[in-house]
């Protein structure tokens, strides 16, 4: 089967992580030769297709370049489109790009967020096959006045940002801390995704419980989850955001690819599953990768497949007449 060319939908990408280490180099090559950057070459730090990273130690390092480099207009702008490139190239229809709203020396954190918008703008205006949507993504390490400002950035430009998110760090705010942002979720009109159960940490059954009050359309890697939240997960026919690569190579899970949890909830009837990518910059597997090694490890023939992509279709956050475009457009 092409996995490249089946229609696929992303749901689940954050936009810096998902920013090559090839991209960097080449934002990284124009601000040193104009004395911009005294970072060395991200190619050379992180070489491409090194495969025994640690993931501990890789995370910040990429991270340092993203907001060393990923500064200004013109960088912002690249990196952005060069992501949109990439997701288009690998047969993606529909992407839900997720951003956390982040203030530069330059740059004001809605600077940042009308600066990306505009290169989607610019992007779609020239390549018609995929339509992008922005979810703005409230850090678990943010004060409230802060993730407040985040959710008046997403209802200020709502229409090309359709939903809110709850990322970052797990193991900030344990023991059900969380809930300190429930005013925020509970009174944004948009819908939310949120990163749920991840790691031990956050899989608190007072995290679980707080993060469902707020209602969700979706969760985010539901990894480590108490039978309560099974429960609701299944009585609410949730989409969960499953990613393979990552949980797997990032050592979230255990027992590879075979014994991930994607298994259990795609038996699950009711509950819907998209696959995504997370951080392709960092797991280096593309989305038609995630479809590849759903097929090889779960044993799904090309019917299944088709019915796995098409399973996202009802939980995108951008509307009706775009679900009912991807209705026509993905494969039976
Ligand atoms: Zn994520």
């Amino acid at each position: 089967m092409d996995f490249k060319a089946l229609p696929k939908i992303e749901l689940h990408a954050h936009l810096t992580g998902s920013v090559t280490r090839r991209t960097l180099h080449d934002i990284w090559e124009a601000k040193h030769k104009s004395q911009q950057t005294t970072l060395e070459d991200p190619l050379v730090v992180m070489p491409e297709g090194k495969p025994d990273y640690n993931l501990k130690s890789f995370f910040p390092l990429f991270s340092s370049y993203i907001y060393e480099l990923l500064t200004d207009v013109p960088s912002i702008q690249q990196a952005t489109t060069s992501v949109l490139q990439g997701f288009l190239e690998d047969g993606v229809v529909y992407l839900e790009l997720r951003t956390t709203p982040r203030a530069t020396p330059s740059l004001t954190p809605e600077d940042y967020i009308t600066t990306i918008l505009d290169a989607i703008a610019a992007f779609e205006q020239t390549h018609h096959e995929m339509h992008t949507r922005l979810i703005l993504s409230i850090d678990r390490r943010h004060d409230v006045s802060t993730a407040e400002n985040i959710l008046a950035l997403a209802e200020k430009y709502r229409g090309r940002v359709v939903g809110l998110d709850l990322c970052g760090d797990p193991s900030a705010r344990p023991d059900g801390q969380i809930s300190v942002f429930t005013p925020i979720f509970q009174r944004a009109s948009l819908p939310l995704t949120v990163h749920f159960g991840e790691c031990v940490a956050s899989g608190s059954p007072e995290e679980l419980e707080t993060l469902l009050s707020w209602h969700p359309g979706r969760l985010g890697h539901a990894i480590c989850l108490d039978e309560e939240s099974k429960k609701v997960i299944r009585e609410r026919n949730l989409c969960l955001e499953l990613l393979l690569s990552c949980n797997v190579q990032a050592g979230m899970t255990q027992g590879g690819f075979a014994n991930h949890h994607f298994g259990e909830w795609l038996a699950c009837d009711g509950v819907k599953v998209s696959l995504g990518t997370d951080d392709v910059g960092v797991f280096g597997s593309e989305l038609s990768d995630e479809y590849r090694l759903a097929a090889e490890h779960f044993g799904l023939d090309q019917k299944q497949i088709c019915a796995l992509a098409r399973q996202g279709i009802e939980a995108i956050f951008g509307g009706e007449d775009e679900k009912e475009r991807l209705r026509q457009v993905m494969w039976i």
